[in-house]
């Protein structure tokens, strides 16, 4: 019989328990007891509901009360000294204060940097290490769980994130360099022990995840991994090696022939490499196919899925493992709460609950004796596969008919930048060193409240209207106050950059319980995109419109782009991404042209998520590149040369992609600079950015005042790699988590060094002064 498992299951709880009680208990509202106790609860649950669809083992160690990586980090009792000595135990303050830099108990200490995992909208925690690491088991937490899973009467599978993949995602501590491969003997001696505890506990397989091995690996890292699968081979257990996320690639014959007993493949995302696979793979090793989607909400098409695993079984014979493609911590818990989607809508999804299901039924159905039941199952299966495939709710012709007709002409715009520029000048009369805000003001509690209650429908349309037109005019008249030149709407009505548009659009449906963890207690709702995407009516010129009159000064109209609604929600899978990209440029092209009509000068468009779109494999990030920055083209390609487009990033990482981010061409664009200490103007060094640049003079994610002395030092040192006409004077990003009154101050020392520049150049370069108005 083919064997059913899940490589992981969300923690977080199907109405987001453990989200409340972590907070409740960082509050200091709840006791540990109480935590642990719904923590308990959640295992539970989510074992109870594997063991019920009928998967052969459930899976233990998935469980976290923050990050799966930083429970590796605590086993294995790598703590960095800014936390204090660990003796024996890591305890539970101590791992929170690793995560977020404080807790109920403990001294605060910076917390460890988060970095999103893989290409997923997960957020792990880094672990340090230095170069006189030690390790030694550190928590029970694994041990515990497992025998709490058997107590229940499951057949326990262990997972744990694997030595290489831990220690390709550290970081060496306080700036020490050094090789971390260094650290691998002695890493896989506590690995040998974890393994060896596990196999006295009865386990007698144990899934190790190798993410990395989706990578592209330097030649040592590819050597360690045969180094430290030979030394973990004489554990008692059988390792389950699980790799995910993406294809192996160069790293196939490597994977297949490493001594453990099987191997996980993302089938989903590597349908191509299966054969390779089942062909390669050592005659007494299992082979886990990921074939249900662990990223995606899309109901599997079965019949397609049981033709691979068929053909897989046909070689393997029990040998064959059917799971989703990685773990379900990316979707969310379980469809059947979502009593407010259309049922047409409803039979295309599958979270995680209905995940488990598909797993089981494939399983059922490679069966030689395939029972009545499962085959009702996969003909009702089949039957809302092809009912997807043939609504009339997926495909606009009128959409399809305007793709089909763009033409290089309108997917750019009309004249190059220089000349823009010129145009603009004319009618945007700005100082050197422009002043402006990436778009968002505080979000109030009142503002909060007025939209919640808009929509649960305790406010009229009108009383609402009224409310958020006079935060716009406050925000306005805040803005003059404070002397920025192009000014902002502030974004009062928006709970959400994406979902704001998404809601207007077409072609979007929205989840009510939705939910998957972004990092620690934060989750986030994605949207689901499941058909073209249309605008049927202006989406924000209204609110544009009425702060422009508001104020004589530039206004500037706010957009989310095309590639980041894209990268924040889950997106059809009947076509490429990259044509639902254009769709959404289409709608947001509309969107421009209507702004621009209704006079407003300046269109700012988002795009906060394009690089986290790159793929892993850098030989996939041209081609990814090529059609996201496609998309921002056709997106302002309608936008006279008067208009002036601005876009904007909240990061600065992207020395290795500069190319491509000039090639969006935008006439203005904002980026965060301040965190990492203008890292980023070390690539003007080289590259000669054409267009003009707002390097964030302040982090907006600290409640500290910039003072203006800061702000000046930062924007000369910018402008020694960057022509000081090129130079705009902003935050590195939204101020909406902020209050007012820590957005005043920082704003005014911004302003004020806006004004001290402008004078030292008037007097050093009056030429330079003259071409713009000082
Ligand atoms: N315009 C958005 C804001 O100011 C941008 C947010 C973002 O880049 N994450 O809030
Ligand atoms: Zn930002």
């Amino acid at each position: 019989m083919t064997f059913a498992h899940t490589l992981g299951f969300p923690r977080i709880g199907a109405q987001r328990e453990l989200k409340f009680a972590l907070e409740a208990y960082w509050a200091g509202d709840q006791d540990q007891a109480a935590l642990l106790e719904v923590g308990r609860t959640l295992r539970q649950r989510h074992w109870q509901l594997q063991a019920d669809a009928g998967l052969d083992a459930v899976t233990v160690g998935d469980f976290s009360y923050y990050d799966q990586v930083l429970d590796m980090s605590a086993l294995l009792g790598v703590v960095p000294e800014r936390f204090g000595p660990v003796t024996g135990q890591v305890d539970l303050d101590t791992y929170f204060r690793m995560a977020r830099g404080r807790a109920p108990s403990g001294t605060p200490a910076a917390a460890c940097t988060m970095t999103k995992w893989f290409d997923t909208n997960y957020h792990y925690l880094e672990p340090e290490v230095r170069a006189d690491q030690t390790f030694s088991i550190s928590t029970t937490a694994l041990f515990d769980q497992v025998a709490e899973a058997q107590a229940a009467g499951h057949a326990a599978k262990p997972v744990i994130l694997g030595p290489l993949t831990w220690l390709w995602l550290s970081k060496p501590a306080g700036g020490d360099n050094f090789d971390r491969l260094s650290l691998l003997d002695a890493l896989l001696d506590t690995y040998a022990g974890i393994l060896n505890r596990l196999a006295g506990q009865g386990a007698g397989w144990v899934q190790i995840d190798e993410p990395a091995l989706v990578l592209d690996l330097p030649q040592e890292w590819r050597s360690a991994y045969e180094r430290a699968y030979h030394r973990l081979k004489s554990a008692p257990v059988k390792i389950l090696l699980a790799t995910y996320f993406g294809a192996l690639e160069d790293n196939v014959t490597l994977t297949c022939n490493l001594p453990v007993a099987g191997i996980h493949l993302d089938a989903v995302s590597a349908p191509h490499e299966v054969t390779q696979v089942v062909d390669w793979l050592p005659s007494h090793k299992v082979l886990s196919l990921g074939i249900v989607s662990g990223r995606n909400i899309w109901r599997t098409d079965l019949d397609r899925a049981l033709q691979t695993l068929k053909a897989a079984q046909a070689k393997l014979g029990d040998r064959l493992w059917v799971a989703p493609s990685s773990s379900l911590l990316h979707v969310p818990v379980d469809l059947a709460q979502e009593a407010e989607l259309d049922d047409e809508l409803r039979s295309w999804l599958s979270f995680a609950v209905q995940k488990l299901d598909e797993v089981v039924l494939l399983k059922r159905a490679l069966s030689a004796s395939a029972d009545a039941q499962t085959l009702a199952q996969l003909s009702s299966a089949a039957q809302a596969a092809e009912q997807r495939r043939q609504s009339p709710r997926l495909k606009v012709a009128e959409v399809r008919d305007r793709l089909a007709k763009l033409t290089a002409l309108t997917s750019a715009r009309a004249e190059p930048f220089s000349e823009r520029r010129a145009a603009q000048q004319t009618v945007l009369p700005l100082p050197l060193f422009p002043t402006t805000t990436i778009g968002s003001f505080p979000q109030t509690q009142s503002i909060r409240q007025t939209r919640r209650d808009y929509r649960r429908g305790d406010l009229s349309q009108a009383e609402y209207e009224r409310r958020i037109e006079a935060e716009i005019r406050d925000t306005v008249r805040a803005q003059e106050a404070l002397g920025l030149d192009v000014l902002v709407h502030g974004e009062a009505e928006r709970n959400d950059m994406v979902e704001y548009f998404g809601e207007q659009l077409d072609g979007f449906a929205f989840t009510r319980f939705g939910w998957v963890q972004s990092y620690g207690s934060r989750c986030v709702k994605p949207p689901v995109l499941f058909g073209d995407v249309q605008r049927p009516a202006p989406m924000t010129v209204r609110w544009a419109q009425y702060a422009a009159a508001q104020t004589d000064k530039p206004m500037k109209g706010m957009l989310t782009g095309p590639v980041t609604i894209l990268n924040w929600s889950f997106v059809r899978d009947d076509q490429p991404r990259s044509d639902t990209a254009l769709q959404l440029a289409l709608a947001l092209r509309d969107e421009v042209l209507d702004l621009e009509a209704a006079g407003i000068g300046i269109i700012q468009i988002d795009e906060a998520a394009l690089r986290e779109g790159l793929p892993l494999r850098r030989r996939h990030w041209q081609t990814y590149l090529d059609w996201a920055v496609g998309a921002f083209r056709l997106t302002v390609s309608g936008a006279a040369s008067e208009t002036q487009i601005h876009t904007h990033m909240c990061y600065s990482q992207f020395n290795d992609i500069l190319g491509s981010i000039a090639h969006m061409d935008a006439d203005v664009i904002t980026i965060e600079t301040s965190r990492s200490d203008l890292r980023l103007l070390e690539a003007f060094k080289a590259f000669e950015y054409p267009n003009d640049i707002g390097p964030g003079v302040y982090d907006i994610h600290s409640p500290n005042t910039p003072s203006v002395e800061q702000i000046i030092d930062l924007l000369e040192q910018a402008s020694r790699v960057i022509p000081a006409q090129q130079l705009w004077v902003n935050p590195d990003c939204g101020l909406k988590t902020r209050r007012w009154e820590e957005v005043t101050p920082a704003l005014e020392a911004m302003v004020s060094a806006a004004k001290v520049l402008r004078q030292r150049y008037a007097e050093q370069a009056p030429a330079l002064g003259q071409t713009a108005k000082v």
